[in-house]
């Protein structure tokens, strides 16, 4: 039997791993992709259902100030001028997001910036948060008790199945809070979505390189060797614990269901792409309306997405990193253990155990593509 070995075994066909098998198949080595979907691209998968191209695993709004990552990116589609502005529902009243002017005068009644600075310190003065220790002080002392009661505690908790008290502050720090009427929920200079949808992107990514799909890597590593198949190293993107047989423990994730539904009589159900659910009793933390993120003229009806927050029990996929004290020990033992492994790099959201946006997915996958 003929052998076929390959410079790169790839686990994971998102977006880490078809950057890196991108930039080493350049670099004119030999790449084999598997992944246990049945397609690629990982959660930034869309497919097109009757004209629309639908964010499979939930919302994916491309956004950063990293000129090489934006030109790298447009080389694989083009982009439109997208610009995210969620609204958020707190029972019957309405409110812009990020937490700006729009929001702080709709909230108080107010029209100025001295104005709102003034009604946020006279909220937090007895509280005497001087370093936030956690998400409730840091979102306390951004915007005081009445944003974070009606917009962030209920919303917070739902997301991550714990206290607001219990979390890092970093999380609440992605978001930016403006005195200035400015609905752009991101700083970046750069932002939009791939006109056509994010598949494309990873099909571009993935070409000259072999790729596998629904294959598990434990089934694939058994078979391998029987079909002639070897590989020099291995860019895994899966859980870092799962590599390792959870031998030093288990990582906790965050868990989501999406709950997709077809509309064909309506054509704009909330007249924008993102309308977050921020009270505790509603079990959704946003409904995203698909065709907003990328209009299509043939589109009849519109697709909706509500997604619920779960926990994450081993079965689930994992979607987002607990990155508190805890998780990050044990993670950094799992790195400790990785960086005596010369066979084995380890990328992605999963692999690094860290909360990425897309643009530091490609910026990461470049660097580690260069360094080995
Ligand atoms: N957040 C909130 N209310 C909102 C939106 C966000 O309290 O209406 C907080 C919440 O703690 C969330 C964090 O801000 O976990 C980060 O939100 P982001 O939209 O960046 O989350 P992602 O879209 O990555 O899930």
């Amino acid at each position: 039997m003929k052998e076929t070995v390959y410079d790169w075994l790839i686990v994971g066909a998102g977006l880490f791993g078809a950057v890196f098998a991108h930039e080493k198949t350049a670099q004119g080595q030999k790449c084999l992709v598997i992944d246990k979907r049945s397609h690629i691209a990982g959660n930034i998968y869309t497919e097109k259902v009757n004209g629309i191209n639908v964010h499979k695993y939930g919302a994916h709004i491309f956004h950063t100030s990293d000129k090489e990552v934006w030109s790298y990116v447009n080389r694989f589609a083009e982009f439109n001028n997208f610009v995210n502005s969620p609204m958020a529902v707190y029972h019957d009243e309405l409110y812009n997001l990020p937490f700006n002017m729009n929001t702080f005068s709709r909230m108080w009644n107010i029209k100025t910036p001295a104005e709102a600075r003034e009604k946020i310190e006279s909220q937090i003065k007895d509280l005497n948060i001087k370093e936030p220790k956690n998400l409730e002080e840091q979102a306390l002392s951004l915007v005081g008790t009445d944003i974070y009661e009606k917009l962030i505690k209920g919303y917070t908790q739902k997301q991550w199945g714990r206290e607001c008290k219990d979390l890092p502050a970093s999380i609440i720090r992605r978001l930016p809070v403006r005195f200035t009427y400015n609905n752009n929920y991101f700083n970046d200079h750069f932002q939009g979505i791939p006109m056509g949808g994010y598949t494309q992107i990873a099909e571009k990514l993935l070409e000259g390189s072999d790729v596998k799909l629904n294959c598990e890597f434990a089934d694939f590593k058994a078979q391998a060797a029987k079909e002639g198949i070897g590989w020099k190293r291995i860019l895994f993107t899966g859980p870092i614990d799962e590599y390792y047989g959870y031998s030093l423990g288990r990582l906790e994730y965050r868990s989501l269901r999406f709950e997709t539904e077809y509309l064909p009589e309506e054509e704009n159900y909330q007249g924008n792409a993102v309308v977050n659910y921020t009270e505790a009793e509603i079990p959704y933390t946003r409904i995203i309306e698909h065709k907003h993120f990328d209009p299509a003229d043939e589109a009849k009806g519109t697709y909706i997405t509500r997604e619920y927050p779960l926990k994450y029990t081993g079965v689930e996929e994992p979607y987002y990193p607990m990155g508190d004290a805890g998780n990050t020990e044990l993670y950094d033992k799992y790195r400790e253990l990785a960086d005596k492994d010369p066979e084995v790099v380890f990328g992605g959201r999963l692999g690094l155990y860290k909360y990425f946006d897309m643009d530091k997915i490609i910026r990461a996958a470049l660097d580690c593509a260069k360094e080995n």
